[in-house]
């Protein structure tokens, strides 16, 4: 199947021929047609796997031929609510690669800026709002935002959403939405918990799921390495070391963690930056920046800092920490291999960590391979570190990286 056969406007698929875009993932291929419709949608699927084109599409469509019939001033008819600001900003881009020949103008909300560049974007007048649910909040209950036009609304990483602790924020934002409008909700897990808020937004939905074996298993080679963990680091520099590393995103569990690899390494003379909730945004952008245009090769990042992260040549995702959450697992490699594109994954496993591997490998369905040829191959006569205190830190008040999440101990 191409995009032809979606019964795109033409406009749209100008957009998608000048990036290069040809067939629909299996993702756009079920949800366009549906969304099209009108209908209602409960997605489940992960960044990664064409989401943002799947929805995004659709609704720049909609907007498009709304837009004969809607005289004077723009109105916020569209509204995207997402967790992170990095995966606000990816969503808005794309809205706005998608919809470059389309007249459809959106603007992008987040926290931790200064609001008035944003404000004065709703002022001028636009289409459709990417937002993270703080900001968005605060802007509606000060007048500056009204919901009052929204025909299409998305919820987008629902149970990331929950797990950062914003279930109040969203509850809020729909209540002040219409209730004639078309409502998307994606969510890359579906416990019971998510699917009773997507009950509360979507009325009689449309499901497609796209499963994370299908995502990971077919397109990343995977593999796994056993190493102590006083070894990580020898082992993470021998890999970079090697040519084949073209760019490597690197997953540390903390954000201590995550500044104290990029001094390692810089001492062994590998320029690394980091990117997680601690840095500013303006330092943010700036890492993502140069790992995208590959002034970077090394960027280590934290997993809620790295939604969104979408660099397409991204050679290899390298778990320095294993995750105990296994969708985390899931989502960590899908930054590689994405859109039929194929990828590499490594796993650091310590034997504290062996019960994790266990776990993920359960939820792919597929055993990784054991690498045995390295020079750091835990023997298990290291007798391990006494484990890490415990803190409990409680997620608001501007720490976007510790989790409220589903496993207590889960910490970024
Ligand atoms: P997403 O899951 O929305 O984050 O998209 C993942 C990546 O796939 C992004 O880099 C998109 O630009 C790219 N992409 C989305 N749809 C397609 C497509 N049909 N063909 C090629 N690349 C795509």
């Amino acid at each position: 199947m191409t995009f032809d056969d979606l019964h795109i406007v033409e406009p749209i698929l100008k957009a998608l021929r000048n990036e290069g875009y040809t067939n629909p993932t299996p993702i756009q291929e079920l949800s366009i047609p549906i969304l099209l419709k009108g209908k209602d949608l409960l997605g489940c699927a992960q960044t990664g796997t064409g989401k943002t084109a799947a929805f995004g599409i659709p609704i720049i469509q909609h907007l498009y031929l709304d837009k004969a019939r809607e005289k004077g001033q723009r109105k916020v008819r569209a509204l995207v609510v997402t967790p992170t600001r990095e995966l606000a900003i990816q969503i808005a881009m794309s809205f706005k690669t998608y919809g470059q020949h389309t007249g459809v103008r959106g603007t992008v909300i987040f926290g931790g800026v200064k609001e008035t560049k944003q404000i004065n974007a709703i002022r001028s007048g636009v289409d459709v709002i990417v937002a993270t649910p703080g900001r968005l909040l605060d802007l509606m209950n000060r007048g500056y935002i009204s919901l009052k036009d929204i025909k299409y609304f998305v919820l987008d990483e629902a149970d990331q959403m929950l797990d950062m602790g914003f279930i109040h924020d969203i509850k809020k934002i729909i209540a002040k939405l219409p209730e004639q409008r078309q409502s998307l909700f994606f969510s890359a897990t579906m416990p019971p918990s998510i699917l009773n808020l997507s009950q509360k937004i979507l009325g009689n939905p449309e499901k497609v799921t796209i499963k994370p074996e299908q995502t990971t298993a077919e397109k990343v080679k995977q593999s796994v390495y056993f190493v102590t963990k006083s070894n990580k680091i020898k082992l993470l520099t021998h890999i970079l070391e090697n040519d084949d590393v073209h760019s490597a995103l690197v997953f540390s569990r903390t954000k201590h963690g995550a500044n104290k690899v990029v001094k390692m390494l810089d001492r062994a003379g590998i320029r690394a930056e980091a990117i997680h909730g601690n840095k500013s945004q303006a330092a943010r952008q700036k890492a993502l920046g140069n790992f995208k245009s590959g002034t970077t090769r090394v960027l280590i990042a934290t997993d809620i800092a790295a939604r969104g992260i979408d660099v397409d040549s991204l050679s290899h995702v390298i778990n320095f920490d294993l995750t105990n959450v296994p969708e985390t697992y899931v989502h960590r490699i899908g930054r590689t291999g994405r859109a039929g594109a194929s990828g590499v994954a490594l796993s650091f496993c310590s034997s504290e960590e062996r019960p994790y591997l266990r776990d993920i490998q359960k939820l792919i369905n597929q055993k990784l391979t054991v690498v045995e040829d390295h020079p750091y191959v835990d023997d298990g006569t290291e007798i391990p570190p006494p484990p890490e205190p415990q803190r409990n830190r409680s997620y608001r008040g501007g720490n976007r990286n510790s989790g409220g999440g589903r496993r207590p101990n889960r910490r970024y």
